[in-house]
């Protein structure tokens, strides 16, 4: 991120909506809504003064509301560009007329009260769309308990609790008494292959719930993880190998299983109510904390975004993409790469975005030859109208 906040050739458009795309291939009309922060970008340095003295504090977004985040404030620590936002909804000066506290301690002078939203035309010669996934919210699956039972989170709320510079500094306490978690049950395909709510694999799951009870052992030498599973999905390169370490290395059990219901003891320890697909018995496990593997879907804004563009959406929602030319999109010129086209982990997405970078360049090349800009030796590879029936 860092790279491309700093490339000269990469025009970052942050806090902003891409609000319309007209033209064609190799000659495209995008407007875009910038929207105003009422900070100016050039001036900020990050210093976060303003965020310390601001006295209005709301749940924190990017924490999962797992901690609070003041009414000014860098979306996270690595955000690019590394400027801080007032949310207007939850500012007092918004909402009252009364405040500057955060102008009065800004000493680049970088608050800016009138700042305006801003329309920005751009004319690219081709689009990616990389605009990812979102968590399925799991509280209607009321077996699991999820809302209802403290000790019973999403497996993203676990990433955020374990990690250095989330809300507990890396450490994994349970949300009802902020006792170490040392028992752990991570249960799969909450909300995935299923015929109520997903029909497809997130296929990212299972691995990362191995990461996940990898991290609690390298956390806490006493961690125990035990994974419940449908049907461990490792299908990528290296993949059984890393189960395997997990099993000897790290003492995780897997468990081939179907959860049937999560209910609560005396001490709020969740316990696992499970049929074990491999004995055929039903069995229970007690544990300290319960992490929810929940499905990775197609954001909810998709539709929206998909008529802006004039592509099409496939049966689930994700990006429609041609199957000999995988980030292709249904319109010449706009391509998809990453999980807003299917579910993919990071490596693979990266790979996609490095064809789909490929497959643009193509576009802007052949726009040039045919304009007469394009000198001899740049020659465009086969392009999506040689390609795309569609
Ligand atoms: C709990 C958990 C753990 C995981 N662990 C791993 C792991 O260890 N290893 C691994 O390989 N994979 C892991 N994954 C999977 C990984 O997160 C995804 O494969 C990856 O994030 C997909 O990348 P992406 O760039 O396609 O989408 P995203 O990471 O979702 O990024 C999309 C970006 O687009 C932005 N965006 C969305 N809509 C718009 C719009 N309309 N306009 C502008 N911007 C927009 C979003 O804000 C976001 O920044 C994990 C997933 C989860 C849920
Ligand atoms: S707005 Fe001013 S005080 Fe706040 S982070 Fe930016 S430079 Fe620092
Ligand atoms: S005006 Fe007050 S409430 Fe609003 S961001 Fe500044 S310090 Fe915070």
């Amino acid at each position: 991120m860092l790279e491309a906040g700093r490339h000269p050739n990469i025009n970052l458009l942050a806090y902003s909506e891409v609000k319309s795309v007209t033209g064609k291939a190799g000659n495209f009309t995008v407007k875009v809504l910038k929207k105003a922060r009422y900070v100016d970008e050039k001036e900020c340095t990050s210093c976060g003064k303003c965020v310390e003295k601001c006295p209005k504090k709301v749940p924190n977004e990017f924490e999962l509301g797992l901690d609070k985040r003041k009414a000014i404030y860098l979306y996270f620590p690595q955000g690019i560009p590394a400027v801080v936002t007032i949310d207007t909804e939850n500012c007092i000066y918004f909402a009252t007329g009364k405040c500057k506290v955060c102008e009065k301690f800004c000493e680049k002078k970088a608050i800016d009260f009138e700042q305006k939203d801003e329309t920005i035309t751009l004319h690219p010669g081709a689009i990616i769309v990389a605009t990812g996934f979102d968590m399925y919210d799991p509280t209607h699956l009321s077996q699991y308990g999820y809302g209802k039972y403290k000790n019973v989170i999403t497996s993203l709320e676990y990433e955020r609790l374990i990690c250095a510079f989330g809300p507990k500094k890396g450490e994994l306490l349970r949300p009802s008494d902020e006792k170490h978690a040392e028992v752990i049950g991570y249960i799969q395909c909450v909300g995935s292959r299923s015929l109520k709510d997903n029909r497809f694999c997130s296929s990212v799951c299972c691995m990362h719930a191995t990461k996940e009870a990898m991290l609690a052992r390298e956390h806490n030498p006493r961690a125990q993880s035990t994974i419940f599973y449908t049907d461990f999905r490792a299908f990528g390169k290296g993949f059984q190998k890393y189960i395997k370490r997990g099993e000897e290395e790290y003492g995780i059990k897997y468990i081939r299983s179907r959860v049937a219901e999560i209910t609560e003891d005396e001490e709020q320890n969740p316990v696992i109510w499970y049929e074990d697909t491999k004995s055929r018995m039903v069995k229970s496990k007690k544990v300290d904390l319960v992490v929810l593997a929940t499905a990775l879907v197609p954001r909810k804004d998709v539709s929206g975004l998909a008529k802006v563009l004039g592509v099409e959406l496939d049966e689930y929602k994700f990006f429609k993409t041609d199957p000999f030319t995988p980030t292709d999109t249904t319109k010449s010129g706009i391509f998809a790469a990453g999980y807003c086209q299917a579910p993919l982990d990071i490596p693979e997405c990266v790979a996609q975005a490095s064809a789909a970078a490929q497959r643009a360049a193509n576009v802007v090349l052949l726009e040039r030859k045919q304009s007469g800009q394009l000198r001899s030796q740049e020659t465009p590879a086969r392009t999506q109208s040689d390609t795309t029936s569609s």
